[in-house]
This record gives C-alpha cells, structure tokens and sequence, in this order.
C-alpha cells in the first residue's frame, strides 16, 4: 500500500468540510503501520470519496513483487450505497459486480430467467456460446480485472476462496459499523419453510436444548442429501428445481458446520438455539462468536483495511466484535460539518415504550405525533415504528384522531414500493416505518421531521441477545441502541444547509443517552446537549392533516434557527387528552379525501426485515 499518494487519488476536484484533514489523518495512520484504520465519518463528510482515495492507494502491478498482492476491493453491507456508487459520476472507475440475481440471461427465450436460475445453472454440462457476452460474467470479468472491484458485502462474503475474487492488497468496507451484525445473521442457521425444501417431510421435533438441535440437523443432513442425489441424477432442472437444488447445497454446508464444530470440544464457538413455537415450528441456530466467520470471508482477503462509518462507537469493543487485535487498529474521527442548530433534538418523551407500558403510552405517543403534525402541516415526516406492532397500534389511534388521510405505512413486502411512493409525492404526508433508521437519504423536502417511537435496543428475547446480557455485555447493548439512534437521526439532514428535527417519543432514549454518554460521538454530543422540549400546537386534526390554519412552531425556517425553535404553539397543550381533539373523521372513513386506502395489509411475511439491504446471490 502507498499511503502517501491518498491526496492524488482523491476523485473529487476539490476538497470539501474536513475531508482534506481526514486524509492527512488517514494517511498517517497507515504509514504508521496500522493495519486497519477505522474512519468515523458522519454524514457529508464525503465517505465514498475518502473510500476512493484509500483504495487508490493499494500496490499496482507495476509497483509489485513476485508474490505480492496489489489492487483494492469497496465493500458495503447497503445495496442503496453501492447504487450510490455506481451513480457516482466521481466514481467510475470502481467496477461494480452484483449477485447473479440482479442479471437476466440473454439466451433466446431466457431473457426474463435471472442468471441464477438459466440454462448454465440448471443443465449439467451446459456449455454456453455467449458466456463471453452474458452481462453477469462480463461484469465479473471488468472488476475481477479492475484496480477496484466494487460489490455488497453479502457477495463479498460468498466468493470468500473464489479463484475470481482472491485476496488483494487493500480493502474498504463502508457502512462497517455493523460488520459483527452482518457477519451474526450470515452465520445464523435458519430452518424454516422457506429456507428447508424438504420441510413437510422433516418438520423438526419440540427443540429443547443444543443437543435436540445437533440431533434434528443430522437428521435433516441426511434427508437433504437423499433429495439432492435425486434432484443431480436429472439431466436438466427447471427453475424451481435449480433453486431447490442450491438451497440444498447450502442447506447441508450450515448443518454440517453447526454438527460439526458443536462436537468438537477444542471449538470455541458458543451456540444458542431458539424455538418459539414448539414442535414444527421454525428453528433458529445461531453462534455467539460471528466474528471467527470474518476471518476467512473478509479478514484473509486483504493485507490492509479501511472501515468507514459513522456510527463505529468504542474502537476496543468494535475490535472484539469483529475478531481484530486493536493494538494494530487506529481510529480517525473525522469532524461533522453540519450545523448543530440545523439538527435538533426534541424531547417529547411520554413514558416507556417497554413491552409491557407500551399500551399505556403509545396513546400518548399517537397524541404528540398529531400536535408534532400541527406544528409541520407542511413537511413531510419520518415515524420510526421499530416494529410492525406498534406501527399498527400508532395508525389505529392516529384514525381515531381523524388524521390518517395524511399518513402512509408499509408491511414486511412492500416496503421499497412504499417508501419511493412517500418520498415521491408532493403532499407533506407522513410515513410510519420499520426498520429505516439506516441507509435511507432524505435530503432537503423528503422529509423536515422525524420521530423516534422506541428506544431501539436489541431484542432480548432473542438468544443471542440473552446470553451476552447474561454475560454482562451491558455496554454493547447500550452502543448497539445508541448506534441506531445516531444513524436515525442522521437521516433527514443530508447537506451543510439542510435541515431536520428529531422529536424523541420514549423516555428510555434519554435515559440510553446517559448509559451511553461515554461512547457518544462529540457532535451528537452537543445534539443531545441542546436538546429542548418543544411547544407544540393541539392535537386538532384540522391543523394536523394541514387542511386548516395552525400556528406551527416548527414550521420550515429560513436559516439560523431550528424547527421548532420560534415556539409560536397554538395552544402548547402539553399533556392534552386526546379525547375530544380527533375532530376530523374516524379512521374507518377517510372522509372524501382522495388518498383513501393507503393503509396496506400486511403480510405474514417471515422475510427479514433489513432485507432490503441484504444482498443475497
Ligand atoms: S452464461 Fe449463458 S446461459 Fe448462463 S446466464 Fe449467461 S447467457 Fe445465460
């Protein structure tokens, strides 16, 4: 690697905010001999441009010895910032390869068949006359041969051993603040109807313990391995049986590794089991050391790393997470640029939203966010859910205030369509989401506000999360809320001019702000320093859906002062009953207006959440 030429390698014609400092830093990080540095960038310090100037600084073929390897991979766990990427006009020459999925077969009457499921992957022996031509295997071609080859995280992974994609000399993962995460749900062994072939003919027994589970996975190895000889014996497949075959395959590769590294008493790793519904219910094996998965998918493929993110909180717990020796890392802490008055924090806490307060306070909540509406008849807003249960039980009470003509939501499938719907019309509607608080940019008018609902600590019914508690990992479950709080309210304000406020619904977050304060970055520091309780306007339904004539406090400003700041309520009835100010129509009638029948349905889709940002080949 060449550190010392990162400033001619910058892609832009000039530097912008700190990013001139940052690559000082960066390069003197690693010509101190560091490994691995950690870049904490917040947002519009220009991270894909950072991203680029290091990965230039990887060895050529000219500047290498026999034996040494050269060149550079850009990795992201977000398939939105690797299309960024792509977009980029500064960026062109990182060479982006995506899953076989995202490319369609170009054989005569093939060319709906994603390449995944195409002649080549369902006949043995095919022998394609225009693979030369085909446009996944002459993409993987341009960035196998590039300086820069540009993919998710997710594919990053799955070539790990590719002769195609062998180790190189530098290597940038953006977005890595949830590296170990990425890296638990890759090594996650999910057993279910959508993910076992043979699931009728094998449903699993009442799972009481690891030793249950090792049992049903032989028994579920050996069934496998009897459909996939059948499946093989075919001289060719059809689509569905290619992809049945595949999930076989991978099927068999996670239960032999789980059967075999339980019962090897020298292995360190540490499994959990969940099964919430009992016998014939979905099986979740999971283990508790993700981070010995990193080393041979992602730390033995380069010889020097740069991890960017905003949000990478605690070097030494980010290191132990993600198996790295810290005394070979160093972080750089690039400064943010955006005023701090253009990004205000709310307090409009109204108790907790635990599992068992939640019905208690989310009436309070659905209250603030009509007054919250009042004070933005205008501008569109963000409502972080956290989860499809209080979505749905904050859109009921938000109907009975009469103001759901002015409010979208999502389910499980539909989210994309959703959210490019919300953020492409015009009216200042408000979108109750689950799961956004990252890879999301709403700059300017694609959002001026924004809600968080809950506290987002992780789930502690889920195994994992119980044992590292049981564990004392109090620390990683505070950083682990506080990171997706960061990342939330990095969301509505994109640029130095940009503008957004974040009001704050659970009172749990301020007292996560104090449990976390240690590993706050300084910036959001300040943000939650100049935090300040807003007066807003009634919750009248009138003024909420915009259609009357409410004083908004924290309508758009000009510049100097935030939302919310002028403080011109209505009313300012704080702690107001909501009965009597759902004035408009009741949820089940929208009331003539023409955006009638927004609410979706939501499926019983088990598909992952994040999954939209999860690129599977
Ligand atoms: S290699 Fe040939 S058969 Fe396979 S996807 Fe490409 S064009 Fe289709």
């Amino acid at each position: 690697m060449q550190p010392g030429r990162i400033f001619d390698e910058f892609p832009a014609p000039a530097y912008r905010g700190a990013q001139e400092r940052a690559l000082a830093d960066i390069r003197d990080a690693f010509a101190a001999d560091n490994d691995v540095v950690l870049v904490r960038a917040p947002t519009g310090s220009g991270k894909s441009l950072l991203a680029r100037a290091i990965a230039g600084c990887a060895r050529t073929a000219g500047e290498s010895e026999a034996g040494e390897v050269i060149d550079a991979y850009y990795t992201t766990p977000q398939v939105s910032q690797l299309d960024d990427v792509a977009g980029d006009d500064l960026l062109t020459d990182l060479k982006v390869i995506r899953g076989k999925n995202n490319y369609d077969c170009i054989l005569p009457g093939e060319t709906d068949t994603p390449v995944d499921q195409a002649p080549c992957a369902r006949e043995r022996m095919f022998d394609c006359q225009v693979q030369h031509r085909c446009p996944y295997f002459s993409d993987r071609a341009i960035a196998a041969n590039n300086r820069i080859a540009a993919m998710t995280l997710a594919y990053f992974m799955q070539t790990a051993g590719s002769d195609v994609f062998g180790q190189r000399d530098v290597l940038v993962v953006d977005e890595a603040h949830g590296l170990g995460n990425w890296a638990e749900m890759y090594a996650t062994i999910d057993l279910g109807p959508d993910t076992v072939p043979i699931w009728d003919a094998c449903e699993p027994p009442e799972v009481d313990g690891l030793d249950d589970a090792v049992s049903y996975a032989d028994t579920l190895h050996t069934m496998a391995g009897r459909r996939l000889t059948e499946v093989r014996q075919q001289a060719e497949l059809d689509p569905e049986e290619a992809a049945e075959r595949d999930k076989l395959v991978q099927l068999q590769s996670d239960l032999s590794w789980f059967a075999e590294d339980y019962r090897d008493e020298d292995s360190g790793t540490t499994w959990v089991v969940d099964q919430n519904g009992g016998e014939g219910s979905r099986v979740t094996i999971k283990p508790m050391a993700p981070e010995k998965y990193l080393k041979h998918t992602v730390w033995d493929r380069a010889q020097n790393f740069a991890l960017l993110s905003a949000t990478i909180l605690n070097k030494d717990a980010f290191c132990a997470n993600v198996g790295l020796a810290p005394d070979r890392v160093e972080l750089v802490e690039v400064p943010h640029t955006f005023p701090v008055e253009n990004r205000p924090l709310y307090d409009v806490t109204q108790g907790k939203m635990t599992y068992e307060a939640r019905d208690e306070t989310i009436p309070r909540v659905a209250e603030t966010l009509v007054r919250i509406m009042a004070a933005h008849p205008d501008e569109k807003g963000l409502v972080h859910c956290h989860s499809y249960a209080i979505q749905d039980q904050l859109l009921d009470h938000l109907r009975e205030f009469g103001v759901e003509s002015r409010v979208r939501t999502h389910d499980s499938e539909d989210r994309d369509a959703q959210l490019s719907t919300w953020k492409r019309v015009d009216d200042p509607d408000v979108f109750l989401s689950v799961k956004m608080e990252e890879a999301l940019d709403l700059e300017g008018d694609l959002c001026r506000w924004q809600l968080l609902c809950k506290a987002p600590y992780p789930n502690t019914r889920d195994s994992r999360v119980a044992a590292r508690l049981e564990d004392d990992q109090w620390g990683w479950y505070y950083r682990t809320a506080l990171r997706t709080v960061i990342q939330a309210c990095g969301r509505p304000v994109r640029a130095p001019d940009d503008y957004g406020a974040t009001y704050l619904a659970d009172s749990s977050l301020l007292d996560l702000f104090e449990r976390a304060r240690v590993d706050m970055p300084g910036w959001f520091a300040e943000q939650v320093d100049r935090m300040s309780q807003p007066d807003l306007p009634a919750a009248d339904a009138t003024a909420a859906t915009g259609s009357g004539s409410a004083s908004a406090s924290g309508r758009s400003r000009s510049t100097g002062s935030s939302a919310g700041d002028s403080g011109g309520a209505s009313s300012g009835s704080s702690g107001a009953s909501a009965s009597g100010s759902g004035s408009g129509s009741s949820g089940d009638d929208d009331g003539g207006n023409s955006r009638s029948g927004r609410r979706s349905r939501r499926s019983k889709s088990k598909s992952n959440p994040i999954a939209d940002v999860w690129d599977t080949e």
